[in-house]
């Protein structure tokens, strides 16, 4: 069984306030339990910093930590996890080559003059992994990745556990990197091979049609595709994902609405909602 907890749901920006309280106003962090196995962690948004507060400090924590991608949303919450940031922490951590490699990558976004440390600062034991389209085990959960279309090197992930498996694609646009129209239908096969009949999927939806036509190239997507994707891959559910900071709660509200009609269009019989914060299920287990 597979408990997933979801920390953080917002893209670009955290938008803490009373009109966010529903669908949440950190950026994007999904932690993933399997019993005896360390914890796995999707992305360090600001809501890892919720996700340290609920585990304290631990003796000898292990994780594995899984970026997506370096853009400030996915990592400003890192030097902030201090559950990890302790003598005897060993943390592993997983995301895009890019140009520089994954270690220098990150201490190119975190790093003096914009942040004071650099990663060989934080305390413990941190092991860099380079990813591109890769298969691996994390103990028994089962890790694919596959390159997306965003701004810059971005990764997808599925993790698979005793018959379960969950999809996140938390920034993708058919429209990245000046795309025309011809981009907007189709499902890169990469793509579907994250998603093929996952329990769960979480999926970029940031854009109303609207947004997208101006904001095409910004590597973000609408509900509309955020259901094709899932509707390509026979998903059960899909998760609404990386809300805009532009949002309140009704108007991520509407979005949902936005995918429930997409998915009659498009003939998707899965689940459609909004990624809320703070949310937990079970995969497998009969959870
Ligand atoms: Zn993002
Ligand atoms: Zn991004």
């Amino acid at each position: 069984m597979i408990s997933v907890k979801i920390w953080g749901t917002r893209g670009s920006l955290p938008v803490p306030g009373p009109h966010t309280v529903r669908y949440g106003g950190n950026t994007s962090c999904v932690s993933l339990q399997v019993e005896g196995e360390p914890l796995t962690i999707l992305d360090a948004g600001t809501g890892i910093a919720a996700l340290a507060r609920s585990l304290g400090r631990v003796q000898n924590f292990k994780c594995n930590l899984l970026l997506g991608h370096l853009h400030w949303d996915h990592l400003i919450g890192l030097p902030f996890f201090f559950t990890a940031d302790a003598d005897d922490a060993h943390i592993q951590i997983y995301g895009p080559r890019g140009d520089q490699g994954l270690r220098r990558g990150i201490d190119t976004v975190m790093g003096p003059p914009g942040f004071p440390i650099n990663s060989t600062e934080l305390a413990g034991w941190w092991q860099f992994h380079d990813v591109t389209d890769d298969e691996f085990e994390l103990g028994s959960l089962k890790v694919m990745s596959r390159q997306i279309r965003h701004r810059g090197p971005t990764l997808g992930f599925r993790i698979e556990h005793d018959g379960s498996t969950l999809a996140y694609i938390s920034d993708h646009g058919p429209g990245a990197e000046n795309r025309g129209p011809e981009a907007d239908d189709l499902v890169p096969e990469g793509v579907v091979d994250l998603v093929r009949d996952a329990d769960v999927l979480l999926h970029d939806a940031q854009h109303t049609p609207e947004q997208y036509e101006r904001f095409r190239h910004f590597g973000h997507c609408t509900p509309g595709y955020a259901v094709k994707v899932a509707a390509a891959g026979n998903v059960k559910e899909l998760l609404l994902f990386h809300h805009d900071p532009g949002r309140d709660d009704d108007a991520v509200g509407m979005m949902e609405e936005l995918g429930r009609d997409a998915a009659k269009v498009e003939g998707f019989e899965g689940i459609v909602r909004a990624a809320m914060e703070g949310d937990t299920f079970n995969l497998g287990g009969g959870g």
